[in-house]
C-alpha cells in the first residue's frame, strides 16, 4: 500500500523544505517539494495545510474519562480521596467506553501514539479490563503502550488507596506476564505493547517494584511510575523512606533509560542531574499540575540537562479532556511563567510532545518525519478562522492559537482520521456508550 501526503504548506522535517511525504506498507519512504504518486498511490489532500510527526502521549489514565469534574477544588491527595470509592466501580464495560473516547479525543488532537497507566485490579473472577482497553485501541487504530500498575499498601498501611483497589504481588505478577504474552508486540510496526507501571512509590512495597522491575527487564518492556507530583507527596515519601523521591528509585535501582517518569514538578537540582545521568525519562503533565495546584515543573532546566522530556495529558480526571494538541499548547505557555527566558520555543514544545514522547518510549523511529521512520503523520489545517495571520510560522501557530481538530492522521501508513472524522468509529455513538455507563456511577 503506497500513499501519497501532497501539497502542503509545510512539511516539518529535518531536511530542506518539503511539501509531500511518500509513505510504503507503513514506512517514510520520501520527503520532497513536488513528488508524484504513480497509478499505484492514493493520495493524500494536504493543501491549506502543515504535516507533522504524530504527537506521542506518554502518560494518561483513560478510565478517568468517566469522572471529569470530581474534586474540583481539591489537591492530589484529597481529590484522590474523593474519587476512590468511584473507582471500586471499575470493570470491563467502564475501561472499554472510557478507552474508546480517550482514544477518539486523543487521535482528533493529532496524537497517534499513547501510552494509558491503569493501576485498579480487576474484580475477582472476571476478564481484565486491560483485555477491553486493547480491543477498543486497535479498533480506532492509534498504538498504545498499555502501562500495567498495580497497588500493594492500602491506606490504612501508609499507602493511597482503600483495601479493595489493592492486589497481592504475586496476582499482579501473573497478571503482568499473562498480559504481555497475549498482547505486547515488540516489531516495529506493532500499535499494542506492555508497559510496567506500579502506581506510586507510596502505594507499593519495595518487593513489589523489585520484582516487577525484574519482569519488565527480562521482556524488555518499559517501566513507568508516577513521581514527585505534589509538594505533600513529596514530604510523605521523605517522612515514610527518609528520602526524596528520586532517591528512593535510585535506592531501588530502576532509574534507567527504560524508565519514564509522570509528573516531576518537586525536583531538586539532584534530582535532575541524576535523571539525566541515568537517561531516565519524564512525562510532564502541565494542564493536570495546575488543576491540582501542584506546581510548574522546572521545565527549562530538565531540557537543558539533556534529560529525555516527554508529555502527558494525565488522567481525565485532572485535565478534565486528552487532546494533546491542547496539552503542548499548555507546556508551552506554562514554561513561560517565570519569563520568556525561561520558557521553551513553540518548536521545542512540540519537540517534547513528539520526538520527546518517542524518546521515553525508546521508539526512535517514531515522532519524525524522516525516511525510515515509520509513518505516523497528522495533517492540520491552517485555513481556517483559528489559522488567520498565522502565514509567518504556521507551525508555531498550531501551539500559539487556540488547538484545532486534525484534518487528517495517519497511523502506520493508514488513515485513522480522514476530513476531521474518525475512520474506524462514530464520536456520537462513543460518547453515547460512555454516558449510559457513566450513569450508572454514583454523583457523588
Ligand atoms: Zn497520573
Amino acid at each position: 500500500m503506497k500513499l501519497l501526503v501532497r501539497g502542503a504548506e509545510a512539511v516539518l522535517s529535518p531536511g530542506a523544505a518539503a511539501d509531500s511525504v511518500l509513505i510504503a506498507e507503513g514506512v517514510i519512504t520520501a520527503v520532497g517539494t513536488g513528488l508524484v504518486a504513480d497509478e499505484e498511490t492514493a493520495v493524500v489532500d494536504a493543501r491549506g495545510a502543515v504535516v507533522v510527526p504524530g504527537l506521542v502521549n506518554t502518560h494518561h489514565h483513560m478510565f478517568q474519562c468517566l469522572t471529569r469534574v470530581r474534586g474540583l477544588d481539591q489537591p492530589l491527595f484529597g481529590w484522590l480521596d474523593e474519587l476512590w470509592p468511584l473507582f471500586g466501580s471499575h470493570d470491563g464495560d467502564w475501561q472499554e467506553a472510557a478507552t474508546a473516547v480517550a482514544v477518539a479525543e486523543l487521535l482528533l488532537s493529532g496524537c497517534t501514539t499513547t501510552v494509558d497507566h491503569h493501576y485498579l485490579p480487576p474484580g475477582p473472577g472476571v476478564r481484565d479490563p486491560l483485555d477491553a482497553q486493547v480491543e477498543a485501541a486497535r479498533r480506532l487504530g492509534i498504538r498504545l503502550v498499555s502501562a500495567v500498575g498495580s497497588m500493594d499498601i492500602d491506606d490504612a498501611h501508609g499507602g493511597l488507596a482503600p483495601a479493595a483497589l489493592c492486589e497481592p504481588t504475586d496476582r499482579y505478577l501473573h497478571r503482568l506476564a499473562d498480559l504481555t504474552e497475549r498482547h505486547h508486540d515488540p516489531g516495529p510496526a506493532s500499535r499494542t505493547r506492555i508497559a510496567v507501571a506500579p502506581c506510586h512509590p507510596l502505594a507499593v512495597t519495595p518487593a513489589l517494584v523489585r520484582e516487577a522491575h525484574a519482569f519488565a527487564r527480562d521482556q524488555a518492556l518499559g517501566f513507568h511510575t508516577h513521581l514527585a507530583e505534589a509538594g505533600d507527596e513529596e514530604a510523605a515519601t521523605v517522612s515514610a523512606t527518609g528520602l526524596r523521591p528520586v532517591e528512593l528509585l535510585a535506592e531501588w535501582g530502576v532509574l534507567g533509560p527504560d524508565t519514564w517518569l509522570a509528573h516531576c514538578v518537586h525536583l531538586a537540582d539532584d534530582d535532575i542531574e541524576v535523571l539525566a545521568r541515568t537517561g531516565t525519562a519524564v512525562s510532564l503533565c502541565p494542564t493536570s499540575n495546575l488543576r491540582l495546584g501542584s506546581g510548574i515543573s522546572r521545565i527549562r532546566e530538565l531540557v537543558d540537562a539533556g534529560v529525555t522530556v516527554s508529555l502527558g495529558v494525565d488522567g481525565s480526571a485532572s485535565n478534565d479532556g486528552g487532546s494533546a494538541l491542547a496539552e503542548a499548547r499548555q507546556l508551552l505557555l506554562v514554561s513561560r511563567a517565570h519569563g520568556v527566558e525561561h520558557g521553551l520555543t513553540a518548536s521545542e514544545a512540540l519537540a517534547v510532545a513528539t520526538s520527546g514522547g518517542a524518546g521515553a518510549l525508546r521508539r526512535p523511529d517514531l515522532g519524525r518525519i524522516e525516511v525510515g521512520a515509520r509513518a505516523d503523520l497528522v495533517v492540520f489545517d491552517i485555513s481556517g478562522l483559528h489559522a488567520v495571520g498565522t502565514e509567518a510560522d504556521p507551525v508555531a501557530g498550531l501551539l500559539l492559537s487556540p488547538p484545532a481538530t486534525a484534518r487528517h492522521v495517519l497511523v502506520e501508513g493508514e488513515l485513522v482520521v480522514r476530513d476531521h472524522a474518525l475512520v474506524h468509529a462514530d464520536p456520537a455513538e462513543l460518547a453515547a456508550r460512555a454516558r449510559e455507563v457513566t450513569r450508572s456511577l454514583p454523583t457523588g
